[in-house]
């Protein structure tokens, strides 16, 4: 996702309470953030913030950061989370997922999603999919032992390279679907913006939850 480049996103951002700003002060310290010993989820690319923010209502017990790169697109999600002072248990980063090492120490994380990631389809740039070997080897070094990946998308291609790489990179498939609407999985699903846009133009949305296998 990428918005025209909002004049002023940059400021509002710099000033909000919900947005951690020291990305490397914080690792190793989440839990002293938020101030109690809950479990810590990550949404990587969360866009403008829909799914998280209903993750966050519906789990007050979970804490809850997403991150994302573009200024533009952190703004909306932070129009929408300052309507909702009360939520205590979610912040947002923007940053680039690829110094997500920086910013969460070893068994910090416990469960990480991937909503609609950018497919990249061109093979040399495979490497920056957000389910390449490269990211899953960085996930390994935050995410506690038992802690699982979810990844939903509409796109086939990257959901089969997912599968794959996934495999192949020690982890156990524990969830896979290529039609989450229709499947037992869909209970308590929550749709993402994306999921909403590409579900009603009649794409079936794949689903699939990964456990590292560190055995
Ligand atoms: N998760 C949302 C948005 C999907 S679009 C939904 O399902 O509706 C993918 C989003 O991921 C975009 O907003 C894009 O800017 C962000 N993104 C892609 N690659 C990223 C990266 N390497 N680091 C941080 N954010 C990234």
């Amino acid at each position: 996702m990428r918005l025209r480049n909002i004049p002023g996103s940059r400021e509002v951002i710099a000033e909000s309470e919900y947005v951690i700003h020291s990305e490397e002060g914080c690792k190793g310290k989440w839990h002293k953030l938020f101030g109690n010993d809950n479990p810590i989820h990550i949404e990587i690319g969360m866009g403008k913030g829909t799914y998280i923010m209903e993750c966050a209502r519906r789990n007050p017990d979970i804490n809850y950061i997403g991150i994302e790169k573009y200024s533009s697109v952190l703004l909306r999600a932070l129009e929408k989370r300052a309507l909702e002072p009360d939520l205590k248990n979610l912040y947002f980063i923007r940053m680039e997922a690829e110094n997500i090492e920086n910013v969460f120490d070893k068994d910090e994380v416990d469960n990480i999603f991937l909503n609609f990631s950018d497919p990249w389809p061109k093979d040399r740039n495979a490497k920056r999919r957000l389910t390449s070997d490269r990211f899953l080897n960085r996930y390994i070094n935050i995410m506690k032992k038992d802690g699982k990946i979810t990844f939903k998308t509409d796109n086939i291609d990257l959901f089969e390279y997912s599968l794959e790489t996934a495999r192949e990179c020690g982890w156990e498939i524990l969830v896979e679907t290529r039609n989450l609407h229709n499947s037992e999985y869909n209970e308590g699903n929550i749709m993402t913006e994306y999921e909403k846009k590409f579900s009603g133009l009649g794409h079936k949305i794949n689903m699939m939850i990964i456990r590292y296998n560190s055995q």
